[in-house]
Parts: structure tokens; sequence; C-alpha cells
């Protein structure tokens, strides 16, 4: 594991590799009481050519430093923690599975270690780094999709709050609202938001749908970085990709609940997907809103978008098609 100590006094430690340990922490550290906790996900992946790549990881380290700032954590150097973390990366490089639908998982962390109550800025501070292999997300091999429970007596973040960052204080409270999902036989969250029910995320994913719009326009559609959605590096990633396509168009904007049965029960929906890093994208096939179980035709149609972004991101992954999106550690 990587640790980097940090104090007001001293500034940054020197950066150690070390055997993957526990912590001592004081009781009283600021992480514990008042959640100054911030993490980053991402993924090391080895490649048809047996070089290991990580995805855009700069992208992980400018939303970790949002996320510090935030926090009220010290500012770090990006470019120097990457450094940290292809080392560690290096050191373990015999846990990147030889696999071409499996990865190594790297969590980076950032916790306040002030040994003391007082609700204020920690003077003392962590940044750790532990990694661990992961397998296919869809165990099948095939894309499988997922059922959402759409509830609005649920909000995952709110506008004014700390939605846009990778906070653990984020996550804890979601753990309710997901076995919530489970209990009424869905798999995960669609979280709304508002008045207007708009639709933010699923799970711990960005939400994508592609649709016909009432024009007859082909167009895929996502909720705008507006303070209440993570800034995914798929999510970006897709709409990176989507506007070099130019094929349809690609859209930014608040979507309410009742524009979305609308487009469904005109059949003008073709696909709804979640993306992130743990599954790159997952189809939507169901959504259970208000007692009614409304279908997603994502499956029926493909998902032929869906699927394009998958094998365009895992070809860059895993070295298969060359792009600068994938630095070698
Ligand atoms: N939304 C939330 C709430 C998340 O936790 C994540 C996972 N980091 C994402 C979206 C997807 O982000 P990424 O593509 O960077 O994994």
């Amino acid at each position: 594991m990587l640790t980097v100590s940090w104090s007001e006094k001293g500034g940054w430690e020197a950066p150690q590799i070390k055997p993957f340990q526990n912590l001592s922490l004081h009781p009283a550290s600021s992480a514990l009481h008042y959640s100054i906790e911030l993490f980053e996900g991402m993924k090391a992946y080895r490649g048809v050519d047996n070089h290991i790549r990580l995805f855009r990881p700069m992208l992980n380290m400018e939303r970790m430093h949002r996320s510090a700032k935030r926090c009220c954590l010290p500012v770090f150097d990006k470019a120097e923690l990457l450094e940290c973390i292809k080392k560690l990366v290096e050191v373990d490089q015999e846990w990147v599975p030889y696999s071409q639908d499996a990865s190594l998982y790297i969590r980076p962390t950032f916790i306040g270690t002030e040994p003391s109550l007082g609700v204020s800025r920690a003077g003392h501070a962590l940044i750790f780094v532990i990694v661990g292999p992961v397998g296919p997300y869809f165990a099948t091999g095939a894309f499988s999709p997922v059922s959402l429970l759409a509830d609005p007596r649920y909000v995952r973040a709110c506008r004014g709050g700390v939605g846009a960052y990778k906070m653990g204080g984020n996550y804890g409270p979601t753990i309710a609202v997901q076995s919530e999902a489970v209990k009424q036989g869905c798999q995960q969250v669609l979280w709304l938001y508002g008045d207007q029910e708009e639709i933010t995320e699923v799970g711990t994913m960005n939400l994508f749908i592609y649709w016909t719009t009432e024009n007859g326009e082909r167009e895929l559609l996502t909720p705008p970085l507006d303070g209440i959605i993570l800034p995914g590096v798929t999510r970006q990633s897709l709409l990176d990709l989507a506007r070099e396509w130019g094929e349809f168009k690609v859209t930014e904007r608040i979507i309410g609940m009742k524009e979305l049965i609308l487009a469904l029960d005109a059949g003008r929906v073709l696909e709804v997907f979640g993306a992130g890093t743990a599954c790159v994208v997952c189809p939507v096939g169901s959504l259970l809103y208000k007692g009614q179980m409304y279908q997603i035709p994502t499956m029926k149609n493909g998902p032929d978008l869906a699927k394009r972004f998958y094998k365009e991101l895992t070809d860059i992954q895993y070295g298969r098609k060359q792009r600068d999106w994938a630095p070698l550690v």
C-alpha cells in the first residue's frame, strides 16, 4: 500500500510503499467523527501486449483534488500522486490479472487524522492507496440488464451540497436505500431529485438515455454537471466519443421523470444505461416507480450504443486500440 502523511507544521512527508497493513489512528481522528474523508476509484488493466495501462488517470487526480479542497484537506501535486500510484501498481504488477475482462482496482483515499473533536479544518491528514484484483462485472460474460427503484422520497445529493465530490459521506447513507430497492425486487436505485423528480444517477453510476426526440432526431442525453452529479470519468469518455463520432445529438440537460415516462409510453426510448469504472456501461431493463413497473427496451435494441461504447473503451483499456487515454504504468 502507499501512504503519504501531511501535517500543518511539517507539510507532506515522503511517500511510502509498504506491505498492506492496518492503520493506527487516534480515536478522535476527524475522518471518524465528521466524515473528513474522500476517495477515488480507478483501475489498472493488463493489455493484449502484456503492458499495464491506467485509464485517463489524471481525471481521477483532478476530481480527488477538487474533493480535497471541498473537505478542507490539503492540496497535493496531482502529477506526483499519480507517479506514486504508478509506482505502487508497478510493485504490485503481478496482482494485475492476466485477463481481458478483469483488472486491478485502485482505491486512493484521503482522510483527516486531526486528533481532536473540534469541528474544524484537519491539521493532520493521510493519503493512502490500496489495490485489489477484480473480476468481470457481468458474471456471465454477457450484458445483463438491471432493474431500478425510483422513489422520490429518497435523495442522494442536493444542489449546494457535495454530490459532485467523491466524499465517503455521500455513500454511507445510500446503503439503506439500496437495501430498500433489493427488498422491492430491484437491483439498484435510480436517484431522483426535487419537485420535477429530476433523474440524476443510477446507484454509483452516471445515467445515459438514448432515444428519439419528439422531432424525430436520435439523441444521447445525460444530466448536466450542475452540482448534484458526480463527474464520472466514464461519463466524460462516453460524451467525448459520441461527440467525435458526430452521428447523433449529444445533450447534457436536466431530464424529469415525467419526460422519461412519456417517452417510454410513446416508444421513443431506445436504451437506458449507467456508466462507471466498475462496469463501463450497465444496461437498464426496468423501472419501478410509484408502484408501477415500466419496461425499458434497452436489451431489445441491442443495446447497440451501449455495446459500442463498451467495446470502444475496453479496446483502449486493454491496448487493443491505441489512444493517449490509456498511459502505460
Ligand atoms: N456516480 C457516482 C455517484 C459514483 O460514485 C461513480 C463512481 N465513481 C460514478 C458516478 C462513475 O464515475 P466513474 O466513471 O469515474 O467511475
